[in-house]
């Protein structure tokens, strides 16, 4: 078996990780560390969340700090906040025996000065987040002029979040001569353009495949029908008395609207995104970490850097656009050695997704079925047995138990065993029975549903107005309050688009549009032949330079990418939308 001594780790770093109970070193460990410890070369690491990287950059960048100068020798950014503070203590403990070895995290939304100040007492290390390094750079509070190393952590997270030009920008203050460390966990075509810009010759180790999500992990997915969806959580949640999990959604608004559900239905839940406030997500996030909160809701976004060991369950309320967030989110399960499960909720418009996604992953994902009541109780009451078969008896309970006793005289121990499970299957039986009606529901979804009729339709908004089928996708479904997957087979031409929804949709949409003006152009919305038969026909439609209207362009801006605030027209779906969550 491989050791740390093995690979070239010193008697100081040794004392420390195994103190802190690393026994063997992981996979991307065992290949990096050495190389970094013998060479002086760049790098590229691909390998999974939670595989161990912070070790694998952390223990060889210590071991060559020159501890005779206080000056600043490493630099390791990271994405967020939570990140950098979570790697800066994890390199303070593998330095607890390196006397004079500071480390110091430097991050916003804390004091900058104070930060400042432990830096001025040397800080040979530091670990930094885009923004409020620039700052230092730009206050001078900073000396990156002559560092030995920087390493770029989570560097499919920091670009995937906009941070390529702050990167550039803090780079350019750093020496050429410096050995530049990327680690990642998927490699996606702007984390290669990075390594080919500000890389030389960098030697490249990959753990598992690209973007391979970890093998600890068990991919499903649960088809429903897109309004099941919320029902569909409660259950899966349901199944598992234990849970632990985050809930992933697309946009802040379902995200906030999911939790408080939740919260309504008396799960032990909380939201996590980008409209909180700093304060309010500490006090999640610790709720969270402390496991008073069981249940994470999250953007994407503000679930970037969340570090959180023995996540049993990641449910993907909607799948993500970009498909390597997908490897992200289910790596936030299936940590370190344990087992995790990730659960995608899926209607049948997405099922094409499933082929794309396990190709990329390399693992299979198995269609799963919603369980149903008597699966729930059936997993909740072994579960209650489980729970009183582990239950430690203290001692101090011993005088108290004659008066009990005595209420259970001439009890068998199957009569015995039967009131007990009955006190929590009552519970749970009045509960599911009071949600009879929604059960129904989700039930009717195994059989397979009479196929419904769509209808298709053109609209004159195209490539040329700079949309994609995505962002289209987001202004109809924004624009017509419906669901995400009301609107389906997006397809955008260069001067128009088609898109579908079901038949029952169609006079809403059309009349929705009907003589709509949007920045100084109307918009028309038609009914055209189904999807395929369209390909070589021209646009046909005519353009009204005129009129005056102020919707178009700023809501395009503002909000339709990400599942905006303002609704210009309130209509009927939307009541609809509601009632069918009622529980
Ligand atoms: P990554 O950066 O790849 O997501 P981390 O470096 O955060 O992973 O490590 C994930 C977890 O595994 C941490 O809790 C870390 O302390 C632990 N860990 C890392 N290396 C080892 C090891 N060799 N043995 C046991 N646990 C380890
Ligand atoms: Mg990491």
């Amino acid at each position: 078996m491989t050791d740390f001594s093995s690979l070239g780790i010193n008697p100081h770093l040794l004392q420390a990780i195994s103190a802190l109970g690393f026994q063997s070193p992981t996979e991307v460990q065992q290949k990096a560390i050495p190389v970094l410890l013998q060479n002086q070369t760049d790098i590229v690491v691909l390998a999974q969340t939670g595989t161990g990287k912070t070790a694998a950059f952390g223990l060889p960048m210590l071991q060559q700090i020159d501890m005779g100068s206080k000056a600043t020798q490493g630099l390791i950014i990271a994405p967020t906040r939570e990140l950098c503070i979570q790697i800066s203590k994890e390199l303070t403990k593998y330095a607890t025996s390196i006397k004079g070895l500071n480390i110091v995290p430097v991050y916003g939304g804390a004091s900058i000065q104070d930060q400042a100040k432990k830096i001025k007492k040397g800080a040979q290390v530091l670990v930094a987040t885009p923004g409020r390094m620039q700052d230092m750079i730009r206050r001078k509070y900073v000396n990156i002029s002559s560092i030995g190393f920087c390493v770029l952590d989570e560097a499919d997270e920091m670009l995937n979040m906009g941070f390529k030009e702050d990167i550039t920008n803090i780079l350019s203050y750093t020496p050429n001569e410096k050995q530049t460390w990327l680690f990642s966990a998927t490699m996606p075509k702007e984390v290669a353009r990075i390594a080919k810009e500000f890389m030389h010759k960098p030697i490249e180790i990959t753990i598992g495949t690209k973007n391979a999500a970890s093998t600890n992990i068990n991919h499903e997915y649960y088809l429903v029908a897109g309004r099941e969806r919320y029902n569909a959580l409660k259950r899966l949640s349901d199944t598992q008395p234990d849970i632990y999990s985050i809930v992933f959604c697309r946009t802040k608004r379902d995200t906030q609207r999911v939790a408080e559900k939740l919260i309504e239905d008396g799960y032990s839940a909380g939201a996590l995104h980008g409209d909180l406030s700093q304060n309010q997500r500490d006090m999640v996030m610790k709720a969270f970490r402390a496991k008073q909160i069981r249940t994470l809701v999250a953007t994407d976004v503000a679930a970037r850097g969340i570090d959180v060991d023995n996540i049993s369950h990641v449910i993907h309320y909607q799948l993500p656009d970009e498909i390597e967030t997908y490897t992200h989110r289910s790596g936030r399960t299936g940590r370190a050695s344990s087992m995790g499960t990730s659960m995608i909720i899926l209607t049948k418009g997405e099922l094409g997704k499933i082929r794309t996604l396990e190709r990329i992953i390399n693992a299979k994902i198995s269609a799963q079925q919603i369980p149903d009541v008597q699966a729930i109780l059936s997993n909740q009451l072994s579960h209650f047995a489980e729970k009183i078969k582990a239950t430690k008896v203290d001692a101090d309970i011993q005088p108290y138990l004659a008066e009990a006793n005595n209420v259970f005289d001439g009890f068998s121990k199957e009569e015995l065993v039967t009131k007990l499970m009955s006190l929590e299957f009552n519970r749970l039986h009045a509960y599911y029975q009071k949600q009879s009606s929604n059960i129904s529901k989700v039930e009717s979804d195994k059989k397979p549903s009479k196929k419904s009729v769509d209808a298709r339709y053109t609209i004159n908004i195209g490539s040329r107005d700079d949309y994609n089928w995505k962002h289209l996708k987001s202004f109809l479904v924004d624009f017509l309050s419906l669901q995400t997957d009301d609107v389906y087979h997006v397809d955008v031409m260069e001067n128009h688009a088609y898109f579908n929804t079901a038949i029952d949709k169609k006079q809403h949409v059309l009349a929705a549009f009907d003589g709509l003006t949007l920045d100084d152009r109307s918009i028309h919305v038609r009914l055209t032949e189904k999807r395929g038969q369209h390909l070589q026909k021209g646009d046909g439609f005519s353009k009204n330079k005129n009129r005056k209207s102020d919707g178009y362009n700023k809501r395009r801006k503002d909000d339709s990418f990400f599942g905006g605030k303002k609704k210009s027209k309130k209509t009927k779906t939307k009541s609809r939308k509601k009632k069918g969550f009622k529980s």
